[in-house]
């Protein structure tokens, strides 16, 4: 029975003192029924946060808006002046703002909290003596957990053995150096910070790896006893809803100015107060583009949407925006351009080339002599014993293996290692066969930043394998071996020749040596491999590019986007596939080493990070380099990362992007943006997503604010001119609210215009209002400025009925607004685009005719019943009337076209 969860000082318990009152086992884990049974009894472990503000106070948030506050205190006034039906309209109509602000805001958080939930973090556990990843929640107290570098720490451990294990615990302590992990017992009172042998949830491995028990899982936790301070908090605010801010403020004041203005003119005039400032009100309330807000929201949320469903997982909402902007992709090469799909091809052994036959990671194939002659092609491993241990190597310096599902074959773990394992089976190998001959007693894992991997086996005599890169390893080898496995001096010469043949046809070159180590050896450390190694060999493996990966350049370079490769790999090998995925303007492509970069300076490094194409053995420290050099050239760059040591260049990035499959805890952390699917494809299908919010919310601006120039114009005049104002202050708010949103969300389902990858990146620090966007603003307002004022006063003379003649005015200006909205929609582009016979993009119909079909239901319910004839003083119209209305729609056509035309014009 494992102990109640208190604040038990498990730091200050030896080892085996945690085992035995957690009841579990050092080597073998729990077993699958106690699991399970302690999972009943404890719960998943997962933190329950509060949500950041209750959502009163989210609710009453809604109505913080500079241009809500017109709104409320015009509504406070007319209750003031006994108007009572119209202050509770002026106060309804907030009130649906801020329920529609309400859910909106509710709505894209809950999707974006889910979509970043649906990311979850996986465990090693040992359960049942074997080793499983399972999703962090399944933890339980008692659990031997594995965490290795990269790896979120998933719940609060007691370490049991560990090596060189380094943790960040900047989360819970605010201390930002990475500590070093032991495992002695330590004093009671140590607090909590030097608790050097527990490793806490939410810390993040930096280094090393080790082995600890689960003492406490969820809310028990360190983090999660502080859970309540720590609020999960989604910001919904973006560079855009900033300008956006920026800009509702400026209006306030124009519309301050311009009521008090209109009020002032009036009254000067002898117009009553009471009238005066009843024209005030409605010039403030037409103004204001109420429903705006919301549709921002919509638009943005709709945008996270579609992304996640081209597999790229936003974490952060402003990336919707910036990616929009981007001018920049930095790119893995391994795994987001390439397939990740490896094979040897190529070995080089004891002097002597063999070609590997055979795809994938089915074993069917052939190791070969690579010579013309068929019939002395054929080998015998007998009598190649270089060969032989250079694939035993490749085998038993691996921590990854296959699994055979039919005829299909993959890897659990890396592809690289996957590799090696199917060149040594085509040989006969098998990877339980050779480790049960020759048991592993302690390893190295690979690490980016010292490029190999080294294990030490038990055998006589004992040997340590090494493989990685040909640089890592080449200058620790003093020796090699010769044909019949005889030790030689090594002469690197004909090594690095053979490195550069097989680099320049695109294969990853990886070397292996080993060193033979005396009986009592039991570990092996970083200094064991300085020299003195023995080199055996090179294999050479093809990851070819992602076909769609190809297609994506290509579109990223008509777009105006640059796309840079950044690789661990060596220079010939990724200046190959660079050049074969036509990553450059022209080949061969400018390539740089992270060694030369490191010996430029500043304005050189500029200088080659702007013109490079491929930065190939390029550690992960410089990856931060390489953005901000291209950040002071002001490119806006995005920047994929897996490793714990891109973190860094991941948040300095304008989008920091993330591998879902392949990437570290850390990484993903640090990132805005998550690829479900590692693959470059997604990136560009993002931006392309990313440009497509960027035009609909200019759509939706282009559609809305005309409207609200043409009532204030009218109003404006009127008042001026102390005439009958054509629209009340309670029409300009069904108008700008009920009508307006009804016919502006379907911008936000608008698909993705023809050319939106044909242009260049939106610039980031341009206007909200660009000046082509004024101008369509300034001529539609126009249009419909004399659109009311000529129904107005066309109708109010000849029926002699002032409510008719605003009525008309109304239905006339939206249906009008029908024809400008197809104008603007890809619905439009593609009617005009069929008439001419050209190829049409995607549109939306439904949702442009949904939009269209309850807008109309609601003019028709707000002419011609009762109760919203007393309530906003309209008039019902007969079927003539209705008909006249429709007529202004007509010159709409000619004054939308030629709007279109004049924002195509350079
Ligand atoms: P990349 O995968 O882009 O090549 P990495 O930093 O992961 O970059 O790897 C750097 C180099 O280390 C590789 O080019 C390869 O030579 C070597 N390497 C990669 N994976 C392993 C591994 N599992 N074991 C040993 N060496 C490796
Ligand atoms: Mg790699």
């Amino acid at each position: 029975m494992p102990p109640k969860l208190t604040n038990h000082p498990y730091h200050a318990v030896s080892d085996q003192g945690v085992i035995e009152s957690f009841n579990t086992n050092w080597e073998k884990g729990l077993t699958a029924e106690e699991t399970a049974r302690r999972y009943e009894e404890y719960g998943p472990n997962e933190l329950e946060f509060q949500p950041a503000k209750p959502a009163w106070l989210r609710f009453l948030l809604q109505f913080n808006q500079p241009l809500l506050y017109i709104l409320l205190i015009a509504g406070l006034v007319k209750a003031l002046l006994n108007s009572w039906t119209d202050a509770s309209v002026i106060w309804g109509v907030t009130l649906i703002n801020a329920i529609i602000g309400f859910v909106q805001e509710a709505k894209a958080e809950g999707a974006i909290a889910s979509l970043a939930k649906a990311v979850t973090t996986e465990a090693i556990v040992i359960r049942d003596g074997q080793n499983y990843p399972v999703p962090s929640q399944e933890l339980v107290p008692g659990d031997i957990v594995l965490i290795a570098s990269g790896d979120k720490v998933p719940t609060d451990l007691r370490l049991l053995s560990l090596r060189s294990l380094q943790v960040d615990e900047s989360a819970l302590t605010g201390e930002s150096v990475p500590v070093t992990k032991t495992t002695e017992t330590l004093a009671e009172d140590t607090p909590l910070a030097e608790r050097h042998n527990m490793a806490y949830a939410g810390s993040f491995v930096t280094f090393g790896q080790g082995r600890g028990v689960v003492v406490a899982t969820a809310n028990q936790t360190e983090v999660g006893k502080i859970s309540q301070s720590l609020q999960k908090q989604v910001s919904l605010s973006t560079p855009l809803t900033r300008k956006f801010a920026k800009f509702s403020h400026t209006l306030l004041y124009v519309i301050l100015g311009l009521a008090s203005f209109t009020f002032a003119v009036g009254l000067g005039q002898g117009e009553s107060w009471v009238h005066m400032f009843d024209a005030a009100v409605a010039l403030a309330v037409s103004a204001i583009p109420e429903g705006l807000p919301a549709v921002v929201t919509i638009t943005l949320a709709i945008g996270v949407n579609r992304m996640a469903a081209r597999n790229a997982i936003i974490r952060k909402l402003p990336a919707v925006e910036t990616l929009g902007s981007a001018t920049v992709i930095c790119s893995d090469k391994t795994g987001t351009l390439t397939e990740n799909q490896m094979t040897v091809q190529r070995i080089y052994a004891g002097g002597e080339n063999y070609k590997v036959t055979g795809g994938g990671y089915s074993p069917k194939g052939d190791i070969l002599l690579a010579t013309d002659d068929p019939a002395h092609q054929n080998i015998r491993l007998d009598d190649h014993p270089v060969l032989d241990e250079c694939l035993k190597a490749g085998l038993l310096c691996n921590d990854s293996r296959l699994e055979q599902e039919g005829n299909d074959w993959s890897v659990i773990g890396d592809p690289t290692e996957g590799a090696l394992i199917t060149a040594a089976k085509k040989m006969g190998y098998s990877k339980s066969g050779l480790t049960g001959s020759m048991p592993r007693l302690d390893s190295i894992p690979f690490e980016s930043e010292y490029q190999y991997m080294a294990t030490l086996h038990d055998h006589s005599p004992r040997v340590i394998y090494v493989k990685g890169s040909v640089e890592a390893l080449l200058p620790r080898c003093s020796h090699t071996l010769n044909a019949r496995g005889k030790t030689i001096p090594l002469d690197p010469q004909p090594v690095e020749q053979q490195v550069e043949v097989m680099a320049a046809q695109g294969l990853r070159v990886l070397a292996f040596a080993r060193k033979i180590v005396p009986n009592q050896t039991h570990s092996v450390d970083h200094g064991d491999l300085e020299s003195g190694l023995e080199f055996l060999g090179l294999q050479g493996m093809i990851d070819p590019p992602r076909p769609e990966a190809i297609a994506s350049v290509h579109a990223c370079h008509s777009a105006g986007i640059q796309v840079k490769m950044i690789t661990g790999d060596h220079i010939t090998t990724a200046k190959a596939i660079a050049e074969r995925m036509g990553l450059g303007k022209s080949n061969p492509v400018i390539a740089f080493e992270g060694r030369e970069l490191s010996k430029m300076a500043d304005h050189e490094l500029t200088q080659a990070v702007e013109d490079g194409v491929v930065f190939a053995r390029v550690a992960p420290a410089q990856k931060l380099q390489l953005v901000e050099a291209l950040q002071s050239k002001g490119e806006v760059v995005a920047m994929t990362g897996d490793g714990v040591n891109d973190a860094p260049a991941l948040k300095q990035a304008d989008i920091g992007i993330a591998m879902g499959k392949a990437g570290t805890d850390v990484a993903r952390e640090a990132s805005a943006m998550l690829l479900t699917d590692d693959n470059f494809a997604s990136i560009s299908a993002a931006v392309e997503e990313g440009r497509t919010v960027y035009q609909n919310l200019q759509k939706a601006i282009a559609f809305l604010l005309p409207v609200n120039g043409g009532e204030s114009m009218t109003i404006l005049i009127s008042a001026v001119l102390a005439r009958d104002l054509p629209i009340l202050s309670l029409q300009v708010l069904w108008l700008n609210m009920i009508n307006s949103v009804t016919m502006t969300v379907p911008l936000a389902f608008e698909p993705k215009s023809l050319g939106v990858m044909q242009q260049p990146p939106l610039n980031p620090k341009a206007p909200l209002l660009s000046g082509k966007l004024l101008q369509r603003i300034g001529l539609i307002s126009l249009f419909n400025w004399i659109l009311i004022f000529g129904i107005f006063e066309w109708a109010r003379t000849t029926t002699g009925d002032i409510a008719i003649g605003r009525t008309m005015a109304i239905q006339a200006l939206v249906l009008a607004r029908i024809v400008y909205l197809l104008s603007i929609s890809q619905l439009g582009v593609a009617i005009v685009r069929r008439l001419r016979k050209l190829p049409s993009p995607e549109s939306n119909s439904s949702a442009i005719f949904f939009g269209v079909g309850s807008a109309v239901l609601l003019q028709v319910i707000f002419s011609q019943w009762g109760v919203m004839n007393d309530l906003f003083d309209t008039a019902p119209l007969s079927l003539n009337q209705w008909l006249i209305c429709a007529l202004p729609a007509i010159p709409m056509i000619p004054v939308a076209l030629l709007a279109n035309v004049l924002d195509r014009r350079q």
